[in-house]
């Protein structure tokens, strides 16, 4: 039995949450290991929806333990309104079932107002398109060493010189950009207003999770955004400030590298994007319009409408590899029925040359025109499909020639929302 982790292989909402749901049931733990609550993940159950921003999928399971690993960024204002929320839609949370790691890094009110601040400037090529949660700040502070973490939340004599070391740098960049002050004092007041909310789910979770692993529990890693919004193999700048790639599964949780089994990556069999930065294949057409209305291309935490386009096999590809994806769970296949063809991009032209990755450059990443290959459409529906034999000949080819392109087995195929409508080709817990 392996260790399964769960990452998005394009630029994020591939449809990760139905898909760490369905695993969640063979799983014993589920573990958040990056990013923070500028996730948003959508469980359909019966005739329940419910969305997750930086809750682990698991927390909608009885019986499964959740943890936020150290690798995420908590805002715990958030937390406990996302808490309060699931449970007044009857999830159970309790210290139990949820764990945090003792030295996550908080996102405080001063993150999230820096945040917003750069997003509204003027300046060409400043604003990333994010979704102004404090995200950005808040890894900032954590790699700065100058974050309040969790722990700190239990040391409340040490706190006026962890939020002295914190405004030392926070003071002059907000009197620079013409913020109002802060004080020490309404710092020390945010964060003990919400300590006794949220230290009772703080644990050591790396030594959790070990002696989980020793024993023999099954973890499933679960991933936010995407490898092309990666902190280093992104579309750098216009990315995340986390490693979305699946070796972070490790270093985000306290793991060796050896916990990790199989890698699953997740691919719309489209592509999308929010935010700013390059697309190469954005249809800004009625194709890209239709597209994102059949698939409700809308951010599930920022209602902001997502960029659409054709598959671009060069870039999962190129994930694939970044992640060391075993096997690809492609979702949302049934969008696509019904075109009389659809076109997948196999190469880049690069000032009329042939390329088969994007390149690092942000300038000749703006540069790249996509080669296509047309492939012919299928009538019929593959919607609600629950094995190969209720697939269109022509819908099984699309999916064969994806496969091909991007050198990665399809090892899930979803659908629908539903979590029954998933095609299972290999079970990644059975590596
Ligand atoms: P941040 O993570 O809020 O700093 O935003 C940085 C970039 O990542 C922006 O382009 C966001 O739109 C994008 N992003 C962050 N979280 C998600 C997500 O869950 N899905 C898709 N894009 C995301």
């Amino acid at each position: 039995m392996a260790n399964v982790v769960v990452v998005g292989a394009q630029w994020g909402d591939e449809g990760k949450g139905k898909i760490v749901d369905w695993l969640s049931i063979e799983a014993d733990i589920v573990v958040r290991f990056q990013g923070g609550h500028n996730a948003g993940h959508t469980l359909v159950i019966g005739n329940q929806t419910y969305k997750l921003a930086l809750l682990p999928s698991g927390i909608v399971r009885p019986g499964k333990l959740s943890v936020i690993g150290n690798g995420v960024v908590v805002d715990p204002q958030h937390l406990v309104e996302e808490i309060a929320k699931l449970s007044g839609q009857g999830i159970t949370i309790t210290p139990e079932n949820l764990k945090i790691a003792e030295n996550v890094p908080l996102i405080l009110g001063l993150h999230r107002e820096l945040d917003a601040h750069r997003e509204s400037s003027t300046v060409e090529g400043v604003k990333i398109g994010t979704t102004k949660r404090g995200i950005g700040p808040a890894y900032e502070d954590k790699v700065g060493r100058r974050a309040i973490r969790l722990m700190d939340l239990a040391e409340p004599d040490t706190l006026d010189q962890k939020i002295a070391r914190l405004l030392a740098h926070h003071e002059p960049l907000r009197r620079g950009l013409g913020l109002e002050p802060i004080s020490a004092a309404a710092i020390r007041a945010e964060l003990e207003a919400v300590a006794p909310k949220v230290l009772p789910y703080m644990t050591a979770t790396w030594d959790l999770l070990e002696n989980a692993r020793r024993a023999g529990k099954r973890i499933l890693f679960e991933g936010a955004q995407g490898a092309l919004l990666d902190i280093d193999h992104g579309t750098y700048p216009f990315v995340t400030s986390s490693n979305t790639v699946a070796a972070n599964a490790a270093t985000g949780s306290g793991l060796g590298p050896k916990s990790i089994g199989y890698v699953l990556g997740i691919a719309k069999a489209y592509t999308t994007r929010v935010g700013g930065g390059p697309f190469p294949t954005e249809l800004n057409d009625e194709i890209g319009q239709l597209i994102g209305d059949r698939g409700h291309e809308y951010g599930v935490n920022t209602g902001r409408r997502r960029r659409c386009g054709w598959f671009d096999a060069v870039l999962t590809r190129q994930t694939v590899k970044t992640c060391g994806i075993d096997g690809i769970a492609l979702t949302k296949l049934d969008i696509l029925d019904g075109f009389a063809e659809i076109k997948v991009c196999v190469a880049y032209d690069l000032d009329g040359q042939r390329i088969d990755r994007l390149p690092g450059a942000q300038a000749a990443q703006a540069r790249v025109k996509p080669i296509y290959e047309t492939i012919e459409g299928w009538q019929g529906t593959t919607a609600g499909a629950r094995s190969w034999a209720d697939l269109p000949a022509q819908a099984i080819k699309y999916v064969r020639r994806i496969e091909e392109l991007i050198e990665a087995p399809v090892a899930l195929l979803s659908t629908s929302p539903e979590r029954a409508d998933t095609i299972l080709v290999h079970d990644p817990f059975r590596d």
